[in-house]
C-alpha cells in the first residue's frame, strides 16, 4: 500500500468521495481512506444535488435511487403535498467512491484519524500527506456546539399496505419520515430525545404508532440508532487538515439537505485547495472564505431548521420540541430586507476571488452570477431601468436573467 500521497481524505461518504474524485481529476495522488461498513439506509435526495450529480456523469450506472415518490408533510397544522427522489446510502456512497476511484484515488479500506502530517490507520500504520481532508461525518470529533442529544432510530418495517409515497409528520415526542416503495418495502426513520425508556425497537414502533396511527407497522430487522443532533463548526486556523461535510458542520436532518450541503462543501474545499496552490499568500482569504461559510451559510441554514421547528406550535411544551427552540441561538434569520450588492468572496473557475455579490432575502449568502453574469451587475441594471435596461444591455439573455433575478427579489422589485 502506498504510504505517500498528495493528499489523504478521510472518510467516504458523499462529502469525502467527491472530495477525492475532484482531487484525483486535478492530478493529485489521493489516498481516500473508509472502512466500507455502512449499514443499509434510505434518505431523501434534494433535487439540487441530484441534477449536479447527474450533470457529472456521476449517477452513471447507479439505479438505486427510487421516485420522484409523492410526499405529503403533515407540519404546524398544514397538510403539503410535492415529491422527493430516494436513494440507498450505502449504495450511493459506495458508488462515488468508485467513481473516485476511476478518476484516479486509490482507496484504503481502513479506519483512521488525522495526525501531524498525515493520518494514522486503526491498525497503527501511517500515512503522509501535506493536507488531509477530513469527511469523517459525525464520527469526526465535534468541532462546534451542539443541539440537545438527538437519536434517530430507522429501518424496514412490516405493515398493512401503505401506498407508495413518503409522509412527513411531526408528533409529541419527535418527528417521523416513512417511505413505501413502489415495490412494496417501507422505511421508518423517528428522530427524538437520544434518552427515552425502551429498546430501539420499541421505540420506533412506538413513534409510528403516535405519528401515523394508521400504518400499525413493525421493524422488520434491526434498528438503526445514529446520533443525528445538528452540530456547528468551528472556526478554521489550520489549513493543512480541512473539513468537509457533516464533519465541518452538520444541519438537522430535517432540513433533507445535509448530502447537498456535504457535496457543496467539498466543492468549496476543493477551490480552497486549489487557491492555496496556485496563489502563494493566499492563506488569510482561504481563511475568511471558509470562516464566512461556517458562521454565515451554516449559522443561517441551522436558524432556518430552528424556525421550521418553531413553527410546530401544536407540541410546543413537550421536551423534544420546547428544548431545541433555542438552537442555534435566540437571534432572528439575518436576511436583508431589501437587495443588496456588498464584496464577499466566490469561486470563479475553480479558485478564490473577490466579487461583489448580491445578497437578496432568498439567497443572504449572496449570488456572484446568473450564468456567467455578474448578479451584482444584473441589480444594477434593473435598478436603472427594469426589464428594457438588461435588454439593452443582454440582448437575447435578457428574459432569462429578468426570470432568475425575479425568482430572488419578487416579481415587483423594489
Ligand atoms: C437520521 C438522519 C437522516 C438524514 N436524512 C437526510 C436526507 O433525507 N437527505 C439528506 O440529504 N441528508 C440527510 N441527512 C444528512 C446526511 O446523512 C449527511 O449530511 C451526509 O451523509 C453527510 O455526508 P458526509 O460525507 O459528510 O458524512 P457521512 O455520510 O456520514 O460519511 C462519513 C464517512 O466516513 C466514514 N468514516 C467514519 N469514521 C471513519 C474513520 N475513522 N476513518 C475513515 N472513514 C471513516 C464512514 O464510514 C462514512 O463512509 C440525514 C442525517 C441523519 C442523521
Amino acid at each position: 500500500m502506498r504510504r505517500h500521497a498528495d493528499l489523504i481524505v478521510l472518510g467516504g461518504g458523499p462529502a469525502g468521495a467527491v472530495s477525492a474524485w475532484l482531487a484525483a481529476r486535478d492530478g493529485l495522488d489521493v489516498l481516500l481512506v473508509d472502512p466500507d461498513r455502512q449499514a443499509p439506509r434510505l434518505e431523501g435526495l434534494s433535487p439540487r444535488l441530484h441534477r449536479w450529480l447527474a450533470r457529472q456523469g456521476l449517477l452513471r450506472g447507479f439505479s438505486a435511487i427510487h421516485g420522484p415518490l409523492r410526499r405529503q408533510v403533515d407540519w404546524a397544522g398544514i397538510s403539503d403535498s410535492n415529491a422527493e427522489h430516494v436513494v440507498l446510502r450505502h449504495a450511493l456512497d459506495a458508488h462515488l467512491r468508485r467513481a473516485a476511484a476511476a478518476a484516479g484515488a486509490v482507496p484504503v479500506v481502513a479506519s483512521g484519524r488525522p495526525e501531524a502530517g498525515g493520518a494514522v490507520l486503526s491498525d497503527g500504520r501511517q500515512l503522509r500527506a501535506p493536507l488531509v481532508i477530513d469527511a469523517r461525518g459525525r464520527k469526526a470529533p465535534a468541532a462546534g456546539g451542539r443541539a440537545p442529544a438527538t437519536v434517530a432510530l430507522s429501518g424496514w418495517v412490516v405493515a398493512e399496505a401503505a401506498a407508495p409515497g413518503i409522509r412527513l409528520a411531526a408528533f409529541a415526542g419527535g418527528w417521523l419520515w416513512r417511505v413505501a416503495l413502489p415495490d412494496g418495502r417501507i422505511w421508518a426513520q423517528a428522530l427524538l430525545d437520544a434518552a427515552g425508556p425502551g429498546s430501539p425497537e420499541e421505540r420506533l414502533r412506538a413513534a409510528i404508532a403516535e405519528a401515523e396511527p394508521g400504518l400499525e407497522a413493525v421493524p422488520a430487522g434491526a434498528v438503526l440508532a445514529r446520533e443525528a443532533a445538528p452540530r456547528l463548526p468551528a472556526p478554521v486556523s489550520d489549513l493543512s487538515l480541512l473539513r468537509v461535510g457533516d464533519a465541518f458542520a452538520a444541519m438537522d436532518p430535517l432540513s433533507g439537505h445535509g448530502q447537498f450541503w456535504a457535496v457543496s462543501s467539498a466543492l468549496a474545499v476543493a477551490a480552497v485547495r486549489r487557491t492555496l496552490a496556485a496563489r502563494p499568500g493566499s492563506e488569510a482569504l482561504c481563511r475568511r472564505f471558509l470562516n464566512r461559510r461556517a458562521f454565515e451559510t451554516s449559522l443561517h441554514q441551522m436558524r432556518v431548521g430552528r424556525d421550521f421547528l418553531r413553527a410546530e406550535t401544536r407540541f410546543g411544551a413537550a421536551p423534544f420540541w420546547s428544548a431545541r427552540h433555542a438552537f442555534p441561538d435566540d437571534r432572528p434569520l439575518a436576511v436583508p430586507a431589501v437587495p443588496r450588492i456588498a464584496p464577499g468572496i466566490v469561486i470563479e473557475n475553480g479558485l478564490l476571488a473577490r466579487r461583489e455579490l448580491l445578497r437578496t432575502p432568498r439567497s443572504p449568502g449572496g449570488i456572484g452570477w446568473f450564468g456567467a453574469i455578474p448578479a451584482a451587475e444584473v441589480w444594477r441594471r434593473w435598478q436603472q431601468g427594469g426589464a428594457p435596461a438588461l435588454r439593452a444591455r443582454w440582448g437575447e439573455a435578457a428574459p432569462t436573467l429578468a426570470r432568475r433575478l425575479q425568482a430572488e427579489i419578487g416579481p415587483e422589485p423594489a
